[in-house]
């Protein structure tokens, strides 16, 4: 029947004698329902006869419609005068009160009932064990499974609500074991095992099961896979998740939520040309697309393009919701630039201004940014402040090296409310301001120490050349953890600073023994260590290591990107850039600085440069292409003399440019600062850095 039937129906049923027979009472109903008429079903109950009111389709209907319309009193109170409750009721009863989420009377019904539960009865069960999921709807739910006769295992729609609640309870080995027993398997129940993976992180096994699937995957199969693959990013995940991106069919392509979680993939994969190209097939565009193709700028470290989608957004008449601001929140405090973190912030909508959520990542912005003020303002606003609030001001303190700030605002935290990210904010702050004392009552305070936790300790150690302390620490650890080769690091960054090359070559061997598939550690390791030695004095030695490593590690390194804010504009340089229209003339510059600083007496220290040369490069083209000096470069263009340079590096800072810097900072008095991933340097006229030299 379409509306206007529905409508006709109702008229024929008024024009009915005084007692209309129960087919057309319950054709009416059916009417009543479909028009949201609901007053005039509820006087039609009231008219009904006894005889009618025990007819079982007139009950079952009633029931339908007061749970459609959140009438559970009445759902009730009509489902406890029926004496021979069906089947059929018990589901009607069981759904209605899962669609009024209250999935545990589906229980409490379900073990009163005195009738052998049918299989859509059962589908309806575990449905509403799967929401419940307590011990309780387990011991029911697996119960009542353990008891089904052989005969309801034909049933496909039984046994997937099975599977789906088996997974919720996180029991994926029972949940494997009937999806064996399934002997015609459909997409459904494929797509139901692999959402089950994926909600218990098997995402492995959601790859595995889809390469034995015999079946062409759906939208939603497609989208489960491209989860796993961007979840994995090992490299038969990032296979298996390009295949089937080459293989879906055309219609595919209209999907906007396939496409989305294509782009995701692809922003994970740090494929950005290609996640953009699928970015620009969406035909509409909405703001789930947008926030995941601005959170994949920010995993790439492309937070300038996000922030350019603001506007995009904004033109296409979509409204921004809290996910995208946290994201551009996000993109602020990568890139550190103070002008940028207020334009953002004054267009957040009041209302999510006030969340704790929105405000604790403003905190973390702004510390990042630099302005501790900016950060304790918005940590004054926030309302009953949570562990993360706490921790997000903790290390903004630390990162600004202000450690007598964080530990008293540590101190004054609610006990219960410190954790471990908060132990290793403090722990940071008081390695970065050299307070020994307090990071060791600290330390020993904290009830369980995990890995994190004690790096942070021996990093505090290190910096402070305590390097037997440190040692003891490692060795403690060791004794019931697998070696951790970040503990190793940290000591041989010390050990670096303190020039101590005996020590540092101990350790990197060390290293190399124990972490022999770290390539990643054992490159930084050996660039430390050719450090160590070129500091000496002794470049042989340095050059051999650094030949050593390109031969025995390959050369595969992150390149370094930095922002500028010249003239209000951000300016953004990888390294060794040509992309500038002005490249040809800031590179002038930069050389002409170097030429500068030599005059001044700088030597340029190779030990710092990870891949071989190029036939046209040599050590100081290489070392002053490296894009914090571009930077600088840059606002030399700009401005004769600038007496102010604010950079922001994604990497840490390599010791040529720290100490260019600092030489820049003296010769031309300026002053410079630098925020790279580990703190903010200030370097002043006088040629100091407020890291005092550790980085
Ligand atoms: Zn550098
Ligand atoms: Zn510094």
């Amino acid at each position: 029947m379409d509306n206007k039937q529905y409508k006709e129906a109702l008229n024929l049923f008024d024009k009915q004698s005084k007692s209309p027979r129960d087919v057309i009472i319950y054709m009416g109903i059916k009417a009543c329902i479909h028009l949201k008429e609901y007053q005039r079903i509820i006087d039609i109950e009231q008219k009904l006869s006894p005889a009618t009111l025990n007819n079982p389709y007139i009950q079952t209907i009633l029931i339908q419609f007061y749970m459609q319309n959140h009438d559970i009193k009445n759902a009730y109170r009509l489902f406890s005068i029926i004496n021979n409750k069906s089947n059929h009721m018990y589901a009607t009863m069981f759904k209605g009160l899962i669609s009024n989420k209250m999935p545990e009377n589906v229980l409490d019904l379900y073990e009163k009932m005195n009738i052998k539960a049918n299989p859509a009865t059962l589908t309806t069960l575990f449905s509403a064990c799967s929401k419940v999921a307590n011990d309780r709807a387990k011991n029911i739910g697996k119960e009542s499974l353990h008891k089904m006769p052989n005969d309801y295992y034909n049933n496909n729609i039984l046994l997937t609500s099975a599977i789906n609640m088996l997974m919720k309870f996180n029991d994926i080995q029972s949940a494997e074991k009937l999806f064996k027993m399934i002997q015609n398997k459909d997409i459904i129940t494929y797509g139901s095992m692999m959402k089950g993976y994926t909600e218990n992180k098997e995402y492995d096994k959601v790859l595995d099961l889809f390469e034995q699937m015999p079946l062409k995957p759906d939208h939603i199969i497609g989208v489960l896979v491209f989860n796993a693959s961007a979840q994995l990013l090992h490299d038969r995940a990032k296979q298996i998740g390009r295949q089937l991106l080459y293989q879906i069919p055309k219609h595919f392509h209209s999907d906007t939520v396939v496409l989305t979680s294509v782009i995701d993939m692809l922003m994970k994969f740090n494929d950005v040309t290609t996640a953009e190209h699928y970015f620009k097939m969406i035909k509409k565009k909405d703001v789930v697309a947008y926030s995941v193709l601005m959170n994949g700028y920010n995993i790439n470290n492309e937070p300038l393009k996000c922030l350019q989608l603001l506007d995009e957004i904004k033109q296409h008449n979509l409204i921004p919701d809290e996910v995208v601001w946290i994201i551009l929140i996000g993109a602020c405090a990568q890139l550190s630039m103070l002008s940028k973190c207020q334009l953002i912030l004054d267009q957040i909508p009041s209302p999510l201004f006030n969340k704790k959520y929105v405000q604790n990542s403003l905190i973390h912005m702004w510390g990042k940014a630099g302005s501790v003020e900016n950060a304790q303002k918005i940590f004054q606003l926030v309302d009953n402040p949570d562990a993360i609030t706490y921790s997000a001001m903790i290390n903004s303190y630390g990162l600004n090296r202000m450690g007598l700030e964080a530990i008293e605002l540590y101190r004054n935290m609610p006990y219960h409310l410190r954790d471990e990210v908060t132990y290793i904010c403090v722990l940071n702050a008081c390695s970065h301001s050299a307070l020994l004392d307090d990071a060791y009552s600290i330390f020993n305070e904290i009830p369980q120490k995990n890995e994190q936790i004690i790096t942070t300790m021996i990093d505090c150690l290190s910096r402070l050349y305590l390097f037997d302390e440190a040692q003891k620490l490692i060795e403690e650890y060791e004794k019931s953890n697998p070696p951790s080769s970040a503990m190793y690091m940290t000591i041989l960054s010390g050990a670096r600073n303190s020039r101590q090359h005996i020590l540092s070559k101990q350790i990197y061997d060390r290293m190399k023994i124990l972490f022999p598939n770290q390539k990643d550690s054992l490159i930084s390791g050996s660039i430390l260590l050719s450090n160590i030695y070129s500091s000496l004095g002794d470049h042989q030695e340095a050059e051999n290591i650094r030949l050593n490593r390109i031969e025995q590690l390959g050369t595969k390194v992150k390149s370094g990107t930095s922002w500028t804010e010249v003239n209000g504009d951000v300016v953004e340089f990888k390294a060794n850039d040509h992309s500038h229209p002005q490249y040809k003339q800031i590179y002038a510059q930069s050389k002409h600085i170097s030429d500068t600083l030599i005059k001044y007496g700088y030597k340029y220290d190779p030990s710092w440069i990870s891949c071989p040369l190029s036939k046209d490069e040599t050590i100081e083209s290489v070392l002053s292409s490296h894009s914090e000096r571009l930077a600088i470069a840059y606002h030399f263009i700009q401005q004769k003399e600038p007496s102010f340079i604010q950079i922001t590096n994604n990497l840490h800072m390599c010791g040529d440019c720290h100490r260019t810097t600092k030489l820049i900072a003296k010769i031309w008095q300026c002053e410079i600062i630098v925020r790279d991933t580990n703190c903010i340097h200030h370097f002043s006229s006088d040629g100091t850095c407020s890291c005092q030299d550790h980085f």
